[in-house]
């Protein structure tokens, strides 16, 4: 892998792995589909991935489980017999298909010879591109060039632009250009799509109909092409398959000469209406073609410059780290919900498969908090969506028992658990309700959004907070509340009792919801009966939830200022040296040892860090930072903030590489795995480790504090955050800092700057010189 500057990502390798790993790297998307970087050319065992957020099918994901070798300790076995197949993002029709014919010999990357390859994605205007010198059986030498984006305009629109030229022969070209939904889910290789109608009406067109299996989703596709440069030999004609729709191109091309195909792609989906962003496929199709490649392309630069001036972080000194800040950024922004209002993120992105494509509590505490200091807007589509989620939770909840509502674990795009009754973390992991009122408290304190929280938010906060009321238990030897089988962030101690972090964030979240009641009461009686009606609220529900808050067990040691990860947890044995450098297995290796998957209690103190004064924090990042094995990428973002307020700067740094670099640079983190979708969470970790960890920014009900700390090497971090409307220009050099407020929303707010209270508003610039 190599990179030019901060703005493009390039590869030039083309053994299997790389293209495989830059097959997620270069996808593109606009955040109603996106497109995995696949070279079309690849014919061996590469899958193309089309995705519509949203458009779901099933997968038989217990059937891979039962054939694989994991460690079954977190499945439960009364559920296995009707272990049936799993909600799962569907892989979908290919609409950038193409097969190049030099005279009768196709061109198959995996056969041939590559004589040269470069792919980049330029990350200003959201264009992958490559070029493919490949040599055939015959000796001859023919150069492919393709660029392709998913139009940020216009949901459904996407272009290509695609060349051959032959290097060193005369022979005929043929390109078939089209639509292929001979495809397959990348992780089961199931089908989840049969063909319905597939036509090529006119020399230009083609067009596919295609219904995902089980949820019968309706997906339609069409393909516009203008031919350009060398003549076609003879007029394009349409060729229908079973599987797949092409028209036939034939170039009668001389050696040098170049054959070029512009396309203009649209997809459309039966559920576009439920996500409000239906369209007429072809006046969708014939807008799009009418506006052709060039045009499309100089207004896709335009509108991600719109983004780039607000979201874009800058680091002078440290060219790496900001290529690699910029990468992770591109990706956050592109997949952004942003043309509808009830999706959300799936944890993969659009990139990749994995993990069902599902939704995680990832999303509201590492890509949400990003969103709401830049875009609230998509903040709030992202909670809209948790809201519109309170239906199935309602349902889970009452599955399991209790009272309220209980998030998914694994979210589909209706809020529906996608992960099968068989693993026990669906009633484990129940931190992700408090998880989803974190996200939603910190998206309220930088927006001021009281219309959001009084129309939604507040449902999610009496929901979640009668599940944790309805699911504690009453601890009679140790006098107080417990919250029973369950596993934290580690997820190596499933099944444990009084988890710090699940009770702390419980806690938070029972008096967030009593706050947020009484306040409401008190302040707004109209609003506050409508809410009353509608979630048929007690009188004494809030004094309830606070006894429940007050009650639940913190495993606190005031002489060593550690907080205990769970229940019998310090009884364990220390773990083998080589538990914590050798990845052997998930999460079952560290159950029976004093380690965990992931930062754990940590986790809490750093989302929580204005509670906490600094002697706490160190004690227990000195105890617990070892323990950890970052198996999961989650890990470095909460290491490099959690160091950087410590100001173990090397620490930090290090943490932030390998949260911002991982899926670029393999071999940082050891993992290998990012052929199989990006790992959004670290990115979004990335953008947190920048601003929350180096900029030292955090917001809490105590208000803006500031407590900068650059890397030795960083000259300046710069960035912009949207606080209540305004956006706040944040300058930051070794020694000062500078605030300039936009001059549009009447801001007005205190901030602790390196301990100086200073007031941000509109129109004025705050400077602080917060080192000697
Ligand atoms: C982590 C989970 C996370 C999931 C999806 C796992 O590695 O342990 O906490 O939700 O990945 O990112």
């Amino acid at each position: 892998m190599t990179t030019d500057d901060a703005w493009t990502i390039t590869n030039t390798h083309s053994d299997a792995d790389s293209l495989a790993q830059h097959n997620s790297v270069f996808t593109i998307s606009n955040g109603y589909l996106g497109m995995k970087g696949v070279l079309q050319e690849d014919r061996a065992d590469c899958c193309p991935v089309t995705l519509i957020n949203g458009v779901y099918d099933e997968i038989d994901q217990f059937g891979t489980l039962r054939a694989s070798n994991q460690e079954r300790r977190y499945l439960d076995p009364r559920h296995f017999d009707s272990a049936g197949k799993s909600p799962a993002v569907a892989n979908l029709p290919n609409p950038l298909a193409v097969r190049v014919f030099v005279a009768d010999c196709e061109i198959a990357l995996s056969r041939g010879e590559i004589a040269g390859l470069s792919q980049s994605l330029d990350l200003k205007t959201g264009v992958y591109s490559y070029r493919v010198d490949y040599r055939d059986a015959a000796g001859r030498t023919t150069r492919i060039e393709m660029q392709r984006f998913a139009t940020l305009r216009h949901a459904h629109r996407v272009f290509m632009r695609y060349s051959v030229t032959p290097l060193d022969h005369d022979a005929p070209i043929r390109i078939l250009s089209g639509i292929d939904a001979d495809v397959r889910s990348s992780t089961t290789r199931e089908r989840q799509v049969r063909v319905c109608e597939a036509r090529a009406d006119s020399p230009h067109l083609c067009t596919l109909h295609a219904r995902t299996l089980s949820r019968e989703h309706d997906v339609h596709v069409a393909v516009q092409h203008a031919c350009h440069g060398a003549p076609t030999a003879t007029e394009p004609r349409g060729i229908v398959e079973h599987d797949a729709v092409y028209i036939s191109h034939e170039f009668a091309i001389a050696q040098g000469d170049t054959a070029t195909l512009e396309r203009c792609v649209v997809l459309t989906c039966s559920e576009d209406g439920r996500h409000g962003v239906a369209v007429d496929l072809d006046a969708e199709l014939d807008a799009g073609a009418r506006q052709g490649f060039d045009a499309a392309l100089a207004e896709q630069g335009a509108a991600w410059q719109d983004l780039w001036d607000r979201a874009d972080v800058q680091i002078d000194g440290d060219e790496a780290a900001q290529r690699r800040l910029r990468f992770c950024l591109y990706h956050l922004l592109a997949v952004a919900p942003r043309h509808s209002d009830r999706l959300s993120v799936p944890v993969k992105l659009l990139t990749g498969e994995y993990y069902q494509g599902n939704t995680f509590w990832d999303c509201d505490l590492y890509i949400v908090p990003f969103y709401t200091f830049t875009f609230p807007e998509l903040a709030r589509t992202c909670l809209n969506f948790r809201h519109k989620g309170l239906t199935h939770g309602r349902a889970i909840a009452r599955d399991l028992g209790y009272n309220g509502a209980k998030f998914a674990w694994q979210a589909g795009p209706y809020g529906e658990e996608c992960l099968g009754r068989w693993y026990r973390f669906v009633h484990t992991n129940i931190h992700i309700n408090a998880d989803v009122v974190y996200s939603l408290m910190q998206y309220y304190r930088a927006t001021g959004d009281e219309e959001f929280l009084r129309e939604h938010g507040v449902d999610i906060l009496v929901e979640t907070a009668r599940f944790y009321h309805s699911r504690v238990a009453v601890a009679v030897e140790r006098s107080g509340l417990s919250l029973e089988d369950v596993a934290g962030p580690d997820e190596g101690h499933c099944e444990s009792t009084n988890n710090f972090y699940t009770n702390y964030l419980a806690i938070r979240n029972l008096r967030s919801a009593a706050d947020v009641v009484d306040q409401l009461d008190k302040q707004d009686a109209d609003a506050f009966e409508r809410v009353a009606l509608r979630l048929k609220l007690q009188p004494d529900e809030p004094q309830r939830w606070r006894e429940t808050a007050d009650g639940l067990i913190l495993l606190f040691d005031p002489r060593t200022k550690l907080y205990e990860q769970c229940e019998g947890f310090y009884q364990l044995p220390p773990a083998p040296d080589d538990l914590l450098t050798d990845r052997k297995d998930w999460f079952a290796t560290v159950a029976p040892y004093q380690a965990m998957n992931q930062p754990d209690v940590l986790m809490a103190l750093m989302l929580f860090r204005d509670d906490f004064d600094a002697d706490l924090l160190r004690a227990n990042w000195q105890y617990y930072k070892d323990k950890s094995m970052n198996f999961s990428s989650m890990s470095f973002a909460v290491n490099a903030i959690t160091a950087a307020e410590l100001g173990d700067l090397d620490e930090a740094y290090r943490n932030f590489t390998l949260t911002a670099g991982g899926d670029l640079d393999p071999q940082l983190t050891g993992r290998h795995d990012t052929h199989a979708g990006l790992h959004g969470t670290a990115m979004g970790g990335a953008w947190q480790a920048a601003v929350f960890g180096f900029g030292g920014v955090s917001l809490s009900e105590r208000g803006l504090r500031m407590n900068p700390k650059l890397p030795a090497h960083w000259q300046r971090l710069r960035f912009n955050l949207i606080l209540r409307g305004e956006l706040v220009r944040f300058e930051i050099d070794a020694r000062e800092v500078v605030l300039t407020a936009g001059n549009e929303r009447g801001l007005d707010i205190p901030i602790t700057i390196a301990g100086q209270e200073k007031v941000l508003q509109s129109g004025k610039t705050v400077r602080v010189r917060y080192r000697a």
